[in-house]
């Protein structure tokens, strides 16, 4: 498992490396996470919808750093 996770947040799609709620497998609507971007307290919104929003293209290269140098 890699150290980020996939947030839709503010029209599109970033990734977080903060802490989810115990137990749960994405960041409940409304949840204010740090994004990889460096944008703080972006309001996360699990709507169907909200998880077809473009990917946040500066998240996109840093999720990509991280798998990889988890990778080895
Ligand atoms: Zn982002």
């Amino acid at each position: 498992m890699y150290k980020f996770h996939w947030v839709p947040a503010n029209s599109a799609r970033h990734a977080s490396t903060d802490r989810r709620p115990e137990g749960a497998l994405v960041y409940p609507s409304g949840t204010a996470v740090t994004t990889l971007c460096g944008e703080v307290d972006q309001v996360a919104d699990n709507s169907e919808l909200a998880w077809l929003w473009a990917t946040c293209p500066e998240c996109y290269q840093a999720a990509l750093r991280i798998a990889r140098a988890a990778d080895g």
